[in-house]
């Protein structure tokens, strides 16, 4: 994630935080001082800090329980409306899901009964509004601010952990595609009262229920694309014979291979065959305006730094193409060779074949890249220096 910093690691996630949160502190503080004096800008930041603590928390809840199941999360990210995890997948047994979601706002309630505990206060006599009041305790606003996050987070609309428990707890009984609308479409339903409650003082209320709005519709439209690409793995849709380059072609060459064929994407291998990287036609363009036809490849390429196995889940890629610059990444077989690539341009054809015929069966195997010789086209490209 760009224009974030990196705090720290914990249990292989890293946390970072996006400059736009410090910029929020900053802004709120400075809000609270001018208002109120520099020991009240002091006490709003603690809170908001503290605060957004425990959202770290709650997303550690999510984080951990989704590592129990074998799901790797990378980073998780601070903004100014919450944190951001980024889970590898989510998992495709419904209870395993469902865990998932809960752990999140499980974390919260643990954090408010500790902190009441703590302050031995007694739970009949909290009010919610204590947490506009700055004559209460700092500890016990942080209790009261667990409590809401735990309900918001609960409220059964997507994207939010309680509309991941429904549509769950609904995939026990009925197709996952089929939970995931009845979900998205009560999750709008519910942002669409939320609106109008809104309208009647609450202008923040709107803001959030157009924002439950939206993420729900595109919830669904995922829904209905895993439906496409669940069944399917990276072989199907990989690019078995890439074309290939050497790190030491130039610019020239590659356009000029580029001009002569259909191929959009790259591989580049040195003589020994080990694998460099990768380009794609749209870098190749990119790269031409600022640099010189003799520029070698090897310092245009990329480097990916995820890998894909050919018996991966397809949904693996999206992930990672949803949440990286990544044009192309390389795929490996069982022995670790390169067997090919997957680009966002194949897979998109993949789901266009789909889409026309659902009932479509790949059947398809990879060819070693290792045993490919350089092909004729190859050997032209390689002589066609000026
Ligand atoms: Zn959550």
């Amino acid at each position: 994630m760009r224009w974030s910093i990196s705090i720290g690691k914990i249990a292989g996630t890293t946390i970072r935080i996006h400059v736009t949160f410090l910029l929020f502190l900053f802004i709120i503080g400075i809000a609270v001082f001018r208002q109120n004096g520099v020991e009240a800008a002091w006490d709003a930041v603690a809170f908001i800090t503290l605060v957004f603590a425990c959202i770290v928390l709650h997303e550690f809840g999510h984080i951990l329980m989704a590592r129990l199941f074998g799901i790797k999360t990378r980073d998780v990210t601070l903004f100014p409306i919450g944190g951001v995890a980024n889970i590898e997948r989510m998992p495709d047994k419904p209870y395993q899901e469902l865990l998932v979601a809960l752990a999140g706002p499980l974390v919260n309630l643990c954090i408010f009964l500790a902190v009441t505990l703590a302050l031995s206060q007694n739970l009949r006599d909290l009010d919610i509004e204590k947490i506009n009041d700055s004559a209460t305790s700092l500890a016990l606003r942080i209790a009261v601010a667990n409590l809401i996050l735990m309900i918001f987070n609960l409220l059964p609309a997507f994207p939010m952990d309680g509309g991941r428990a429904l549509r769950a707890l609904l995939a026990m009984w009925i197709a996952k595609s089929k939970a995931t609308k009845i979900a998205a479409t009560i999750g709008q339903g519910l942002a669409l009262l939320m609106g109008f409650i809104g309208f009647f003082g609450n202008p923040t209320l709107i803001l959030i229920a157009a924002f439950i709005f939206m993420a729900a519709g595109s919830e669904a439209e995922t829904a209905i694309f895993h439906d496409i690409t669940h069944d399917l793995t990276i072989r199907d849709a990989m690019i078995d014979t890439p074309a290939q380059l050497s790190p030491r072609d130039t610019i020239r060459m590659a356009i000029d291979r580029l001009q002569g064929s259909t191929d959009n994407e790259f591989i580049v291998m040195d003589k020994a065959h080990h694998e460099m990287g990768i380009i794609t036609r749209d870098m190749l363009l990119l790269s031409l305006a600022s640099h010189n036809d003799e520029t070698q490849i090897s310092s245009l390429m990329s480097r990916p730094e995820s890998m894909l196995y050919e018996n991966d889940p397809l949904d693996k890629a999206l992930t990672i193409f949803e949440r990286g610059n990544d044009q192309a990444l390389m795929v490996k077989d069982m022995n670790n060779d390169i067997t090919g690539l997957i680009s966002r341009a194949a897979i998109a054809q993949t789901i266009l074949i789909k889409t026309a015929r659902p009932d479509w069966k790949f059947y398809r195997g990879g060819i070693l890249a290792k045993s490919l010789p350089r092909t004729n086209r190859d050997q032209q490209a390689a002589s066609s220096l000026p």
